[in-house]
């Protein structure tokens, strides 16, 4: 099989299928190739108001409708409601003491609800990777892309302007030429593989593991502990994030009976629990958070535990002449914010421009080199924060007010983009405002 396009992205989860998506609306010639089959499970599920702008935005720039319907809640229920999604209200903090029943006192100082929206219509959302992924996927191949899945890519060398990827599908090979590679593979991807590209060292964050699944009858917070004064949104319809000393465990309820959960842990905590142990090792994390634990008393994982013996990863190049790794196959910080989505839109919006702008060449080259740049400083800027925070997370008023860094520069990046200022709000966490990114650096 022998497929000639202009750019070949590498991966479709959402990101690889809105990236073709986009650049088939500017006439592109797109192949996206797929080692596996949709629906599959992926993690990394919880969306924000920045990234469900993003996702506006870019709908709106590349005349995108179909996809629009996914940056709320209420126009995804009307418009898709095939596939699930989870209602996301606001970003919920419960602070454990290991080994205690969750308590707090009149001030609440042991909890953070952060309201995202006022109400359910414009809410955000929790995406159901499986079926979220599948649409988008199929919406590519609608618009026209060379959809290539099960494919096994093996090869890949540069000839003349072109790259020449290789491969097998189904037992037969495949053969790419492409002008451009975009790698949309996740960390530890296709590129970073194939040009054996480096591993950057970590800075600053502390070696993290991960332990997580989807389970069913996830009993909810709200219910085994109702409060008297009603709380800002519903406290389970949000990204729940449970903190303890050395790690965390996020709760995404979706609309299909499902729950994603798992857990966030530093090495030596990983360690005592046991994490490649999986199932069992959930069991002893759920006994130190006995709060959390009464919300799995009926629970059932319905997936085998996912064990990742190291979370956070950062490639030392994003981007060569011709070819650029999307921000989630640059690097993962770490879940603790939901930023793997806002940073990796924005890449995409940039990378497509980049693309649309500048011609082979100097101007080109220039441009993804300052791609590189731009990724990198906002991969900075996330661990910076996120490393700050899990090393509080042991004195929650502390990580509150460091926390609210995050929500600040958040709100305030919303609020430029949509009153059409985006340049107000330069990066990631406002990380390249001359003013708030520099203080923030020094927190
Ligand atoms: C534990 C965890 C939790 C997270 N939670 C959140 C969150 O709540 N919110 C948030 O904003 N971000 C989160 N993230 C980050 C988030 O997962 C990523 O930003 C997001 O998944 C990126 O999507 P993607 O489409 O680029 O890549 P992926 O979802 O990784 O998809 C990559 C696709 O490429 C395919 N592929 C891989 N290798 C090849 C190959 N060689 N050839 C062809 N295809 C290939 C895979 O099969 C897959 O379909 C989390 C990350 C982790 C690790």
């Amino acid at each position: 099989m022998r497929v000639d396009a202009d750019v070949a992205v590498v991966g479709s989860g959402f990101a690889g299928s809105l990236a073709a998506l986009a650049l088939l609306k500017r006439g592109r010639r797109v192949v996206l190739v797929e080692r596996g089959r949709h629906p599959r499970f992926a993690i990394g599920e919880s969306s924000t108001p920045l990234a469900n702008l993003l996702i506006e935005e870019l709908s709106d720039r590349y005349d995108l409708p179909r996809v629009r319907a996914f940056s709320k809640w209420g126009p995804w229920q009307r418009a898709r409601p095939d596939v699930a999604c989870g209602l996301k209200r606001g970003f919920t903090f419960f602070f454990h003491q290991p080994g205690a029943a969750f308590a707090d006192d009149a001030d609440r100082q042991r909890q953070l609800l952060v309201a995202a929206s006022p109400h359910d219509e414009i809410a955000d959302t929790h995406w159901y990777r499986p079926q979220f992924d599948q649409a988008l996927a199929e919406e590519a191949q609608a618009e026209g892309a060379v959809y290539l899945d099960t494919t096994r890519l093996e090869r890949l060398r540069h000839e003349a302007d072109s790259t020449i990827l290789e491969g097998e599908r189904d037992g037969r090979s495949v053969r790419i030429t492409a002008r451009f590679v975009i790698d949309a593979s996740g960390p530890r991807g296709f590129l970073h593989r194939a040009l054996r590209l480096d591993e950057a060292p970590r800075r600053w964050l502390p070696a993290t593991q991960g332990l997580y699944t989807h389970f069913e009858e996830v009993e909810r917070w709200d219910r085994l502990r109702p409060t008297s004064e009603p709380p800002p949104y519903p406290i389970d319809d949000a990204a729940v994030h449970h903190v303890f000393p050395g790690g965390w465990i996020w709760m995404l309820r979706f609309n299909n009976g499902l729950t994603s959960a798992g857990a966030a842990l530093i090495d030596p905590v990983a360690a005592a629990l046991g994490a490649a142990d999986g199932a069992a090792a959930w069991s002893r994390l759920l006994a130190t958070v006995p709060s959390v634990a009464d919300q799995f008393r009926s629970a059932r994982a319905v997936l085998p535990f996912v064990h990742a013996p190291r979370l956070a990863f950062r490639s030392a190049r994003v981007s060569g002449p011709s070819w650029a790794l999307l921000p989630s196959a640059a690097g993962v910080i770490d879940p603790l914010l939901s930023t793997g989505f806002p940073l990796t839109l924005l890449g995409i919006m940039r990378l497509v421009e980049l693309l649309e702008r500048s011609s082979v060449g100097r101007d080109r080259d220039a441009a993804l080199l300052a791609y590189e740049r731009v990724t990198l400083a906002e991969l900075d800027a996330t661990e910076r924060l996120v490393t700050a925070l899990y090393a509080t997370m042991d004195d929650p008023p502390l990580f509150k007010r460091l926390s609210l860094l995050y929500f600040a520069a958040a709100s305030f990046s919303e609020a430029a983009r949509r009153l059409g200022r985006p340049e107000l709000a330069p990066g990631v966490l406002l990380s390249a405002h001359p003013t708030f990114g520099l203080e923030l650096a020094a927190c």
